[in-house]
């Protein structure tokens, strides 16, 4: 049995064999063969090794006769690297000594030696990395290694292990095979983990190397509330497992109980229970659970769950769909927020030093402003099917809200002249996410309708630690007393100026730091559908008094970690349930 810790990101827990994906989404299993086949297997390498370099040689011929020598030589380089003695040697050691199968040890050494070159921070360097994985891909492809796309051929649950999912692939797994997924980097706040709670998929992130220990098919336990991963549990372990899921459910079935009672505080204050979604079809799970509303559609995800890029029409379908389900309540459709870790298939940008600090956001729908106009577009007819809000991403400067709201009128004109079916006067709010945001909280009071607090970026900007970098993990604290006194600062003024604001970070769908918010005078949450029924029972657990008074003792106290200890605490005592479990 092996448990190896990492970052809990999605919660739940699932149990089942593993598919190891290598980083190019390859099913190459770490595979030991019997010493009777070692000779043979070796002599596959070697054959392997052949045919790769005579087809390196009909490439180079080939496009020196078409493009000149110099093109040629792209081979040549191709051809060194493949005739390299300390590659064979260290290949024959792997084969010989550890019995490692030919493709096992080609994707693994290869592998190290891209990386290297990656590391060395040239661009030079890093087309060298492109080429060792080009020469790895043929290898693996002589050897009848490589199988075209392994998830989308599931026909059994699996447990995925990785060593990076981006947000689109991981909204593109199967839910119905696909149970958990473990991988080897990755952060707290990063969009995977977000994709991973809509979907309810347990999850555990950043967890360090580890795919070259796990056998194919070894059964696999991913605990995404403790952030842990057990291979090759033991007995005792599974019947513990088996008896936290009971406990689990029994709670889930109590929860369920308060679906249709009102978010409100014991002595009668209302809070508005929202919920976060990426697709449509969340919105079922929003209403199972009692959601009023839908407080952020991260409308980003129409892009990245298609090679196509959307059209007007398929925005408004999303959003009527969404709209129409949520019978009245209101949906806030978040425009845009591409960028960063959320690129796709889509060629809006070429690759940056900083993505989190470059063209994302908002910033890139004023930079493709067609592409935002179609969004507009869209959001302005979808609103005559219900109550639609239209909020802006990371605004951090009163100019960019301004060209938005301007584009916002330019469409309104352009259907208005169509005589479009639309509607040209829904709320329009912007998220604060941005520290300039805040400090700025009082002249933007005066020029939007609502507030909603991003805390995912609030923290990765404020504390300057990327949100999706495990190495800084324990740096990304939503308690950390500087994001707790910007929070304030949003809330009291927006309190002052009579500007609805709620919170759709991930930070309030933690029930201990939930009492903070309502101390806080925080009266509005949008939390993962998941995450509904317990943010429920908090509120419906506490008088505002209660909470005032925890917010007046955490603002005193300077260290995440006592914030979060002494919230624990609190939660302890005023909802044990939440607890225990
Ligand atoms: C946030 O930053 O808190 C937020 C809700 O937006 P996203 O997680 O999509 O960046
Ligand atoms: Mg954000």
């Amino acid at each position: 049995m092996l448990e190896l810790q990492g970052i809990p990101v999605s919660p739940g827990v699932a149990i089942g064999p593993a598919l190891v994906l290598d980083d190019e989404g390859y099913r190459i299993p770490r595979c030991l063969i019997p010493a009777a086949d070692i000779s043979v297997e070796w002599g596959r390498l070697l054959s392997a090794f052949g045919k790769v370099a005579k087809q390196l040689e009909v490439n180079r011929k080939q496009t020196a006769e078409r493009l000149g020598e110099e093109a040629g030589r792209i081979f040549s380089a191709q051809q060194q690297m493949l005739s390299d003695p300390g590659l064979l040697a260290e290949l024959e050691g792997r084969v010989h000594q550890q019995q490692q199968s030919a493709a096992y040890a080609v994707s693994r050494v290869l592998h190290r030696y891209a990386e290297a070159l990656g590391k060395l921070n040239s661009p030079f360097l890093a087309e060298r990395a492109e080429d060792v994985l080009d020469i790895e891909k043929q290898l693996l492809h002589r050897l009848g290694a490589v199988t075209s796309d392994p998830l989308s051929n599931l026909d059994e649950p699996v447990i995925l292990l990785a060593r990076n999912l981006t947000p689109s692939e991981t909204a593109n797994l199967d839910r119905h095979y696909v149970r958990g997924f473990c991988t080897e980097i990755g952060g707290p706040g990063g969009h995977t983990a977000i994709v991973a709670k809509g979907l309810e998929l347990p999850a555990v992130v950043g967890i360090g190397q580890f795919l070259d220990r796990i056998g194919q098919g070894s059964q696999v336990i991913v605990d995404g509330d403790r952030g842990c991963m057990i291979v090759d549990p033991d007995q005792a372990t599974i019947d513990r497992y088996e008896e936290r899921a009971q406990i689990r459910q029994k709670l889930t079935l109590r929860l369920a109980e308060l679906r249709d009672l009102p978010a409100e505080t014991v002595d009668g204050q209302r809070v508005t229970l929202s919920a976060n979604i990426e697709f449509p079809h969340e919105v079922d799970a929003c209403l199972q659970r009692g959601a009023d509303g839908i407080g952020l559609y991260r409308t980003e995800f129409l892009y990245l769950s298609s090679d196509e890029e959307p059209s007007e029409e398929d925005h408004y379908q999303a959003y009527t769909e969404v709209v129409g389900a949520m019978q009245g309540r209101p949906v806030v459709i978040r425009t845009l927020d591409l960028g960063a870790d959320k690129m796709g298939h889509t060629s809006l940008h070429e690759p940056e030093n900083n993505p989190f600090l470059g063209l994302r956001s908002i910033r890139l729908s004023l930079k493709n402003q067609d592409l935002f106009r179609t969004q507009i577009r869209a959001v302005l007819r979808a609103a005559v099917h219900g109550d639609v809000r239209m909020m802006f991403p990371l605004i951090s400067t009163l100019q960019e809200l301004r060209t938005a709201r301007m584009l916002v009128n330019i469409v309104i004109d352009d259907l208005r002249e169509e005589g479009a079916d639309f509607r040209s006067d829904i709320p329009i709010g912007m998220m604060v996410e941005v520290p300039a945001a805040v400090i700025m909280i009082d002249r933007f009071a005066e020029e939007v309708d609502f507030f909603s607090i991003g805390t995912n970026d609030l923290v990765q900007y404020t504390l300057a630690v990327d949100r999706s970098n495990e190495s800084v993990a324990e740096l990304y604290q939503s308690s950390d007393p500087a994001v707790l006194r910007l929070i304030k600062q949003t809330v009291d003024v927006s309190n002052k100026t009579n500007t609805p604001v709620g919170i759709c970070g991930e930070m309030s769908s933690n029930p201990a730091r939930v009492l903070l918010l309502l101390g806080l005078g925080v009266r509005s949450v949008s939390v993962p559908p998941l995450a509904i029924p317990r943010i429920k029972k908090v509120i419906r657990s506490v008088t505002i008094a209660d909470c005032e008074e925890i917010a007046c003792r955490v603002m005193q106290l300077e260290s995440a970690r006592e914030v979060d200890l002494y919230l624990l605490d609190r939660l302890g005592d005023l909802v044990p349930e939440l607890v225990v479990q």
